[in-house]
């Protein structure tokens, strides 16, 4: 049986008791339209996901990471409230502190 945890506070999530929270995050390169056409509902996201499984031959894993990247993270209910309330916010604060050299 699969046992989980809130990836914000570690603590762990009883599945009889604890609600779990579900986070995915997409970020991936915005890419405007080339040019505008009636018809035209080509899903964008899925062609940049085409265009990585062609890069995806080994050389440009940088690169496909700069341009389309998913998480997920689980979340008990106090830290899924937290989440919500302050998305951008909380990451900024904990999870990008680059600037201690
Ligand atoms: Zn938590």
């Amino acid at each position: 049986m699969i046992h989980y945890s809130c990836d914000q506070c570690k603590r762990p999530l009883d599945p009889d008791e604890d609600l779990r929270y579900v986070v995915k995050m997409e970020v991936y390169a915005a890419m405007d339209p080339l040019e505008e056409s009636d018809d035209d509902d080509r899903d964008y996201l899925l062609e940049v996901q085409d265009i990585l499984q062609r890069m995806d031959d080994g050389a440009n894993d940088r690169i496909g990471d700069d341009v389309y990247r998913t998480m997920r993270f689980d979340l008990c209910a106090d830290c899924r409230r937290k989440f919500v309330a302050h998305p951008l916010g909380r990451a900024a604060n904990k999870q990008f502190d680059f600037s201690q050299n």
